[in-house]
């Protein structure tokens, strides 16, 4: 297998590679870039930290003193003083939905929004520069948590910035709104019947409000006429470049489209890769199984196709909802209800089994999306039925959230060398809303940090963001895994606190442990 030509990433492996192989063949060895004066966290075994390291071919060929780095330097070399800055492994997104970071051109991005009327502002501000007719998509923001009014916006506020554009403002997944003119395009009206599994939401008088529920999103959705080739292209290089400038190198995204990897392909045959991307390859599951069978045999893949630069990681799969929007699927009955309700579920148990064996029958990896107690019970169980069918111990199942994991459910996790791909950043900004959804104690468990390291080992996590749906800055992710505390300064779970170097170790190692898994 070829080593990641991640420099940053493989110090450990620099190492060792460096004096011995040197010796012997000073000219091809020496090094294309040498960083000096630095203070080099190589995040080995030992936690080494250095003055100065060298790069060849885009590999840490070594890294030591200031001395002897400078000993292997040659005319070809490139050298860099980093004057006592900080150096630190590329760092690793292990879900994220990066495709968002470079779309601020192209849609309204609602993150800074605080109220119903600076959301509003910010439609109208993007309109202005829109042909009448032009759609607006809006997206990266959740009103409910986001917004003082703590709601969604309604159809004729929309309209009232936005009259001559058809206005589709997606949220995280499960909620979005439309304006007039969106919803007649998309041919809804008044009299339009509930798709099953989702509603057009109406007011007391029997008014689309405009807000589009679960599956009654698609009904716009489809309407939205989708990007060019020419800009996706252009979308997706100027999101690698906004993570690389937040020191990520690597990202696994989280629920890839076949468009999107249509694109991402285009980029890495082209060259102008300046991001490593695993896939989640999303297809929607059919309700047929034999469909389902044929989506997942049928262009003979599995998990590690590709190279270095874009390969499939997994499918992805969805299960519950989520612990910021009230759907996550728990176990106790939620604190207010006076129906039982215990959240929501997008199949049943026994799909979601069917569907995962059927990925495992042919080599996929899978990854479930999954938060609240009792659904990642129903992933576990489906987890260990597809391994007494074909062992998936090796191959790094992942639960994807897990943000209210339970410690027996990390064990029995572990058992089955399923990876946990968990975001601290959804306790930043929402972290209120899970405790007015969940109470305090959930909250106060919510992404159980230092018991996961505690029970499965820093090696079976990774560490992301769900980005758009929280921000991308993995220093705030970090910040947060450390610190334990919201936007509001409100500590949550003050013993699932890790040390910083915990947390960098989370960002920072998964590469260095596929190539010593055969992972590709
Ligand atoms: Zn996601």
């Amino acid at each position: 297998m070829r080593m990641r030509a991640n420099p940053l990433v493989l110090l450990g492996a620099g190492l060792c590679l460096a004096s011995a192989a040197y010796a012997q063949q000073p000219d091809s060895r020496s090094p294309e870039l040498v960083l000096i004066n630095g203070k080099v966290l190589t995040m080995d075994g030992q936690s080494s930290v250095v003055e100065a390291l060298a790069v060849l071919d885009g590999k840490i060929l070594a890294t030591g003193s200031n001395a002897s780095i400078k000993s292997i330097i040659t005319p070809r070399t490139i050298v860099l003083d980093v004057a006592g800055k900080t150096v630190v492994p590329g760092l690793i997104e292990t879900h994220a939905h990066f495709k968002a970071a470079g779309l601020s051109e192209y849609v309204v991005i609602m993150n800074r929004a605080k109220t119903v009327a600076e959301a509003l502002d910010a439609i109208k501000a993007f309109a202005a520069r829109k042909k009448p007719g032009e759609w607006i998509v809006g997206s990266g923001w959740h009103p409910p948590s986001q917004l003082a009014e703590k709601r969604y916006l309604t159809r004729q506020e929309i309209d009232g910035v936005a009259p001559n554009n058809p206005v589709y403002l997606r949220t995280v997944g499960h909620f979005s709104m439309a304006n007039g003119l969106a919803l007649q395009m998309a041919g809804v009206d008044k009299s339009t019947p509930d798709p099953s599994g989702g509603s057009f939401e109406k007011d007391a008088s029997g008014e689309l409000t405009g807000l589009l529920v679960e599956t009654a999103i698609e009904r716009v959705e489809k309407a939205v006429p989708p990007w060019s080739e020419e800009d996706e292209v252009r979308q997706f290089k100027i999101a690698q470049g906004v993570l690389n400038s937040f020191g990520i190198t690597s990202v696994v995204e989280g629920a890839t489209e076949p468009r999107e990897i249509r694109t991402l392909q285009k980029i890495a045959v082209s060259a102008e890769a300046t991001l490593r991307a695993g896939l989640m390859f999303r297809p929607e599951p059919p309700a047929d199984m034999s469909a389902w069978e044929a989506v997942i045999s049928g262009n003979g893949a599995s998990s590690g196709f590709g190279d270095d630069w874009l390969k499939f990681a997994g499918i992805k799969i969805f299960y519950d909802g989520g612990m910021t929007l009230k759907t996550a699927l728990m176990r106790d009955v939620y604190p207010d209800s006076h129906d039982n309700y215990r959240g929501i579920a997008q199949q049943t148990p026994e799909r979601l089994t069917q569907l995962v064996s059927i990925c495992n029958r042919y080599n996929w990896r899978v990854g479930v999306h999954a938060v609240g107690d009792l659904g990642i019970d129903h992933v576990l169980d489906a987890f260990e039925a597809a391994d007494k069918e074909k062992s998936i111990r090796d191959r790094r199942f992942i639960l994807i959230h897990a943000s209210l994991i339970r410690p027996e459910q990390m064990e029995r996790a572990h058992r089955l060398g399923v990876r946990i791909d968990f975001q601290n950043a959804f306790m930043w900004d929402k972290a209120a809303t899970v405790e007015r959804f969940l109470g305090r104690t959930v909250a106060d468990r919510a992404i159980p940090t230092r018991t996961l390291i505690e029970k499965m080992g820093i090696d079976s996590l990774g560490a992301g963001t769900d980005f758009p749906v929280n921000p991308i800055n993995p220093l705030l992710n970090m910040y947060v895994m450390v610190t334990r505390k919201d936007i509001n300064g409100k500590v949550y779970g003050a013993s699932e606190a890790i040390s910083r170097e915990q947390a960098l170790r989370l960002y920072s190692t998964l590469h260095v442990r596929r190539r010593t898994e055969g992972y590709a």
